[in-house]
C-alpha cells in the first residue's frame, strides 16, 4: 500500500515536470504537423519505424537493454506520452509487471477508450502462463513467432492509417514491403530448425520468452523463472530447471541479452552443461550489434539457437 502510494506520487511529480516542459514546445507543434508516435518497448519501436517510415516522428519509453515488465517512466516519458498522436504497447500481459504503462497512461491523459492508444499484439492467438496462480495470465513474448510480428506491422500500419488516413499508400507499401522480409525470414526459419537433430531441439533459457517461438518452429522450451516479473531464480526454480535438463539430456544453456546471467551460471556450473549461446527476448540489441532491428536480433537468434544446438 505504502509503495502503491510512492508510486502514485512519483507519477503526478513526473505528470507536473512533464507539464512545466511543454509549454516551450507547444508553439513548435503547429509548425510541425508530423505524427507524434510513442511505443513502451525498442521492439514494436523498430516495428512502427518499419511501418511509419525512416522520417517519422518515433519516441520510445523503455530503453535498449532494459526491462519492459517494470519500467519506471522519466519526466521526458510522461511528456512525450501527453504529446502523442498515437502510444503503441503490446498487451498480453508485458507492461504490467508494476502496472507502470497502465499508470503513465492515466497520467499523460491517454487512459480512456476513446484515446489513440492500440494493442498491437489483437488478433494474436495467446499462449497461457503455466506457473501455480498464474494460469489465468497471458504470456506475452508472441513477438518470438515471426508470423506475430507480422501481425503487429498489420495492427500498426492500420492504426496509422486510422488516425494519419492522409498517408495511406506509405503506411500501406511500407507495411506490405516489411512483412515480404517478415515472411521470408520465417520460411527460412523453418527450413533452418528442421537441420537440428529431433533429440536435440530443447531450448532453456532464463526467463521462458520462448514459448511461441517452440510452438512456431518445434522446439521444445524450459527456463529457470517463467516471466521477468523476476529476475533471478529461487532455489526451487533452480533445482526443478536441472531436474529437467537431466531428464531431457540438455546440452547446451541460453542466456538473454536483458537479463543477469548468474542463476543460468549457476544451473551450468551444478548441471555441467555449458551456456553456448546469448538471444534477444525483450529487447533489441545496442545499435550497430547483431541484433539492432527486430528482423536482425530474430536472425541472430535463429543462428545462435541453431549452432548451439547442434554442438556435441
Ligand atoms: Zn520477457
Amino acid at each position: 500500500m505504502r509503495n502503491q502510494l510512492l508510486f502514485s506520487i512519483t507519477f503526478l511529480l513526473l505528470f507536473l515536470l512533464g507539464a512545466c516542459g511543454s509549454e516551450q514546445t507547444s508553439q513548435e507543434q503547429g509548425e510541425d504537423q508530423q505524427l507524434k508516435i510513442v511505443t513502451t518497448y525498442s521492439i514494436i519501436y523498430d516495428i512502427a519505424k518499419n511501418v511509419a517510415g525512416e522520417e517519422a516522428d518515433i519516441y520510445n519509453l523503455a530503453p535498449i537493454g532494459s526491462n519492459p515488465h517494470e519500467y519506471d517512466p522519466l519526466p521526458e516519458d510522461v511528456k512525450k506520452t501527453t504529446d502523442a498522436d498515437i502510444v503503441f504497447y503490446n498487451g498480453l500481459n508485458l507492461e504490467e509487471g508494476n502496472s507502470w504503462f497502465k499508470k503513465l497512461t492515466e497520467v499523460a491523459g491517454k487512459g480512456d477508450a476513446e484515446a489513440p492508444v492500440y494493442r498491437v499484439s489483437e488478433g494474436v492467438e495467446p499462449i497461457f502462463l503455466e506457473s501455480k496462480g498464474l494460469e489465468e495470465e497471458t504470456d506475452p513474448h508472441a513477438w518470438l513467432d515471426l508470423r506475430n510480428g507480422m501481425t503487429y506491422a498489420e495492427n500498426i500500419r492500420d492504426a496509422l492509417i486510422e488516425v494519419d488516413p492522409g498517408n495511406e499508400s506509405l503506411y500501406t507499401e511500407n507495411a506490405e514491403t516489411y512483412i515480404n522480409e517478415l515472411k521470408e525470414l520465417h520460411e527460412k526459419t523453418i527450413e533452418q530448425i528442421a537441420s537440428i537433430d529431433e533429440d536435440k531441439r530443447f531450448l532453456i533459457t532464463s526467463e521462458g520468452a520462448f514459448k511461441y517461438f517452440g510452438e512456431a518452429y518445434g522446439i521444445e522450451t524450459g527456463y529457470i523463472w517463467e516471466i521477468n516479473s523476476e529476475n533471478q531464480g529461487s532455489p526451487q526454480e533452480i533445482r526443478d530447471v536441472i531436474d529437467l535438463i537431466r531428464e531431457k539430456e540438455v546440452n547446451g544453456l541460453f542466456v538473454e541479452t536483458s537479463i543477469d546471467r548468474r542463476s543460468m551460471e549457476t544451473v551450468s556450473g551444478e548441471t555441467g552443461v555449458p551456456i553456448v549461446g546469448t538471444v534477444y527476448t525483450d529487447s533489441l540489441g545496442k545499435e550497430g550489434t547483431d541484433g539492432d532491428t527486430y528482423l536482425k536480433m530474430m536472425e541472430s537468434n535463429i543462428n545462435v539457437i541453431i549452432d548451439g544446438l547442434n554442438k556435441e
